[in-house]
């Protein structure tokens, strides 16, 4: 949630990496469609080791910074935890965040893309899959 450290340039794929980019948006793009109150976007230049779930102009948007897209040691299932954390904060109701208060908690968040998020989007088997491998995958790089 919170803005945090900068993904060293040796940990970045390149930005002409068209296969991962493309890999990375289907991704993107099938949280977009299955959340469609929600407004995703990534920042490819960005270096910037996170994603963010926010609130502009009353729309609710989530947004994957190119140091997470980008990251070597994130795969598909990373970022996929990712999206479905980011959009729990959204979707996932209380408890809700003590300082961002129309967002959902940490705690909940993570619990919304487990037990809902990820399986709305993935089904069962491979959503679950990406909840433990997914997870365990940004825990390393990131602090969302
Ligand atoms: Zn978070």
């Amino acid at each position: 949630m919170i803005l945090g450290s900068v993904t060293p340039k040796r940990h970045l794929r390149s930005l002409q990496d068209l296969r991962h980019r493309t890999r990375i948006e289907r991704i993107v793009g099938r949280f977009a469609a299955r959340f469609p109150a929600i407004w995703f976007d990534i920042l490819w230049t960005s270096p910037t080791c996170n994603a963010q779930a926010f609130v502009l102009d009353g729309r609710q948007r989530v947004r994957l910074y190119g140091g997470l897209a980008r990251h070597r040691r994130l795969s598909i299932a990373g970022i996929a935890w990712v999206m479905a954390h980011e959009a729990g904060h959204h979707l996932g109701g209380p408890p809700l965040h003590p300082h961002y208060f129309w967002l959902s908690s940490e705690e909940r968040a993570d619990e919304w893309a487990a037990t809902r998020g990820l399986q709305a989007v993935f089904g069962r088997s491979l959503g679950r899959r990406y909840a433990t491998v997914g997870r365990r995958e940004a825990m390393k790089v990131a602090d969302l």
